[in-house]
């Protein structure tokens, strides 16, 4: 879509659609194979649904616009989106990576890619001197998240592609929590930027998917040959799904940013609560870097109770609107208590280097009213100390 169309306008109408009816959304196109006209030349531009197909050409069309990238490729979940950049890694080469990574990625690295050959350093990713210290002549790859799940630590993107260029290194950075609306980071000079669209761009919950966004052409060639060789791909109808809700993502943004203040506010004033993650607070240790990068702040809030693991439990017992369950990102507000559910095969000294408090909960703030949510939360915290 043209450059001057602001994001708004570009998640609207971004990838346009090449139906031949005219439809205004492009449809699901349930096929897994393509007619040849003659044995050498195809009827249209498909061939076979792994190697492309137009559902999937609109819905990555769509996500390298609103990134920033010039090529994006589009994978059946986050992880295997992750997989894909990680892909990259010969034996030899060496990781920097933040030490509060998403638990399953942070285990990729350390459980397949470590069998490959592949070396990791984990660094504390709110410390760029730290980020510049680990990198050095073999580092193929510095590999962020910001903000950081659970923890909602942040990392300064542009130090951080500072400190990968020095080296000839490639940063990729996980923009899930944020999302595109928020923030941008191949435009703070990250190389690579990777999503679960399951979260915000999917945004309802009923869907995983994930995606790749690449300037550099080469390296985007060598994401799409993973997607097509590996076979990792969203269906037709999931990237029906997800693009339908990047439609709405501004939209949605805004109102979970709204709620996500709001909540975070409300626990950071309440007796029973001892700290709040929730990188809009001006508390917030990385609130400067987090105002500089980032649109607004997000909807992930995370606290810890005052008491420990059994009152963080019977809080999120006692939740009656947001409901108890792993994920993030959709319209419904969602509970989780890292420590039993998302981290539950982690030990006590791997949460305490990941530094998981015990008593941690995180919040994904829906849409839903912002009194009904602080309501909730209250009455569930009262409940909890009953
Ligand atoms: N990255 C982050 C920051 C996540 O929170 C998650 C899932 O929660 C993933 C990646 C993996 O995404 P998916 O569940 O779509 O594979």
């Amino acid at each position: 879509m043209d450059d001057h169309h602001r994001f708004e306008t570009k998640e609207v109408h971004a990838g346009g659609n090449d139906d031949q009816h005219g439809a205004l959304n492009t449809p699901i196109y349930a096929t897994s194979t393509y007619e040849y006209e003659t044995p050498t030349e195809l009827e249209g531009d498909h061939r076979y649904s792994r190697m492309s197909e137009p559902t999937r050409d609109d819905l990555e069309a769509a996500f390298a616009d609103l990134e920033g990238g010039e090529h994006a490729s589009a994978f059946a979940s986050g992880m295997a989106a992750i997989d894909a950049v990680f892909s990259l890694l010969s034996a030899g080469d060496h990781v920097v990576a933040g030490r509060n990574l998403y638990a399953e990625t942070h285990e990729l690295l350390t459980k397949v890619y470590a069998d490959y050959g592949v070396e990791l350093t984990t660094v504390d990713v709110t410390d760029a001197d730290a980020v510049a210290d680990a990198v050095r002549p073999e580092t193929a790859m510095v590999y962020v998240e910001t903000p950081t799940n659970p923890m909602l630590r942040i990392a300064d993107i542009e130090a951080a592609a500072e400190a990968a260029h020095a080296h000839d290194a490639v940063l990729a950075v996980d923009n899930t929590f944020s999302s595109p609306a928020l923030q941008r980071p191949l435009e703070l000079g990250a190389d690579i930027v990777v999503e679960s669209m399951t979260k915000y761009l999917g945004g309802h919950s009923d869907v995983l998917a994930g995606a790749v966004a690449i300037r550099d052409d080469d390296l985007a060639e060598r994401i799409a040959y993973y997607q097509y060789a590996r076979g990792g791909i969203p269906s037709p109808f999931d990237c029906f799904l997800v693009r339908r809700g990047i439609r709405t993502l501004s939209a949605r943004m805004e109102r979970h940013c709204r709620n996500g203040r709001a909540v975070a506010e409300f626990l950071d004033d309440h007796p029973k609560v001892e700290r709040v993650y929730y990188p809009g607070l001006e508390s917030h240790p990385n609130h400067e870097v987090a105002d500089r990068q980032m649109a607004d702040f997000g909807g992930m809030v995370s606290f810890e109770l005052a008491g420990g693991i059994s009152e963080a439990s019977a809080f999120v017992s006692n939740l009656e609107v947001v409901a108890l369950a792993e994920s993030l990102g959709g319209v419904e507000s969602l509970a989780e208590q890292p420590a039993t559910m998302t981290h539950q095969d982690f030990s006590e000294a791997e949460l305490a280097e990941a530094g998981i408090p015990a008593s941690l909960v995180r919040l994904s703030v829906g849409t839903e009213h912002e009194d009904d949510l602080l309501d909730d939360v209250g009455q569930a915290l009262d409940a909890a100390f009953e």
